[in-house]
């Protein structure tokens, strides 16, 4: 089978729709087709400033929420980073690799840091680009599921994979990103020329699964939608409702001609009603599954362990080969 590999933050709390439609609903449908590795990177959570209990909260509310979209232990990996420290190795070893001047160019960090002050920002976030080109690596994936955001950080891991390959001779598998166009980026409601965002968005515009139904009704009736009155799909003219459109059309199968004819002649009222109705009924049940896993964290931790072991027996293969390549004399 085909390597999938892909990694969330624990950092807000609750997953985004963002999120979710982006990636999670990625993960969970290459579990069928891959043999597919997922972490919670908490490792990159810590590229900003972190509270350690939140965080160690955070890690297990990740990982519940994982299951609750329909990850099965049994049909991937699941795992926490920094259980695994190959991670951290690998990470150098890349860094040494990388130009300052190519790490430089990295968009995100660019958003991120001038959202911080330069100042504040750390030379982690600066390097998390490199780390999660180790990330993949390390699992030798061919598919990185992500949203149109991480393009660019899997674009660096091809280079920096072939450029390993390249010296050192043939060690890593090449990946690609795996971005499905419809989601890769869902907007925020308040601000649909902004991505949805776990650090950077509003709160009204922030779709958080785990918010209580109501208030997430709420958020969707009160998204930004745009002059005139005709619901119809068009990311330059109509922003907003073409982002509640790509909600709608992917949480409830219909596709967007669909649902163009079937709002014919009604008011943008209308379409958010039906949003909110089919997310409510999309996070309610998610939400209890989240508490059930959570309320059972022995069971939660045990599953990581394995998870763990799983991902180290590949890591630690593809790290011994790494540092056999680049020179470093056996450990006897
Ligand atoms: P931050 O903005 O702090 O980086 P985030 O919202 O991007 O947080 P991550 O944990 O970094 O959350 O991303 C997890 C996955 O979700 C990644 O694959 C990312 O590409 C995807 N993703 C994040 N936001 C969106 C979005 N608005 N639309 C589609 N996919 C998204
Ligand atoms: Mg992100």
């Amino acid at each position: 089978l085909p390597r999938a590999l892909s990694g969330i933050q624990p950092t807000a709390g609750s997953f985004h729709l963002g999120n979710y439609l982006g990636a999670v609903r990625q993960y969970v449908a290459l579990q069928e087709t891959h043999d597919a590795f997922y972490m919670v990177v908490d490792l990159h959570a810590i590229t900003v400033p972190q509270d350690p209990a939140e965080l160690r909260a955070n890690t297990r509310l990740a990982v519940a929420q994982l299951l609750a979209a329909g990850l099965d232990p049994h049909r991937c990996t699941l795992f926490v980073q920094s259980h695994v420290p190959e991670h951290a190795q690998l990470g150098w070893v890349m860094n040494c690799i990388t130009g300052f001047g190519e790490a430089s160019r990295m968009t995100q960090f660019k958003d991120k840091s001038a959202k911080q002050g330069t100042d504040r920002a750390t030379v982690g976030l600066f390097t998390y680009p490199i780390l999660q080109v180790a990330d993949i690596l390390l699992y030798q994936a061919d598919a990185v599921p992500v949203g149109e955001d991480q393009r660019q950080h899997i674009e660096l891991t091809r280079d920096l994979a072939e450029r390993f390959n390249g010296r050192f001779g043939e060690t890593f598998t090449v990946p690609a990103p795996y971005i499905v166009k419809e989601v890769a980026k869902i907007y925020d409601l308040q601000d649909p020329a902004s991505k949805m965002s776990k650090s950077a968005s509003t709160p009204k515009g922030l779709i958080n699964l785990l918010d209580e139904p109501k208030v997430t009704a709420k958020k969707i009736k009160s998204a930004v939608t745009d002059t005139g009155t005709e619901i119809r799909f068009d990311a330059a003219e109509k922003p907003g409702v073409s982002n509640l459109l790509t909600i709608l059309s992917t949480l409830s199968g219909t596709s967007i001609p669909d649902l163009e004819r079937g709002y014919e002649g009604k008011g943008y009222g209308a379409l958010k009603t039906d949003l909110a109705e089919v997310m409510v009924d999309f996070v309610t049940p998610f939400r209890t599954r989240t508490q059930e896993y959570l309320d059972d964290p022995e069971t939660l931790d045990a599953l990581l362990a394995a998870g763990a072991e799983k991902a180290r027996a590949v890591a630690a293969e593809t790290l011994a080969q790494t540092y056999d390549r680049i020179g470093f004399l056996p450990a006897k």
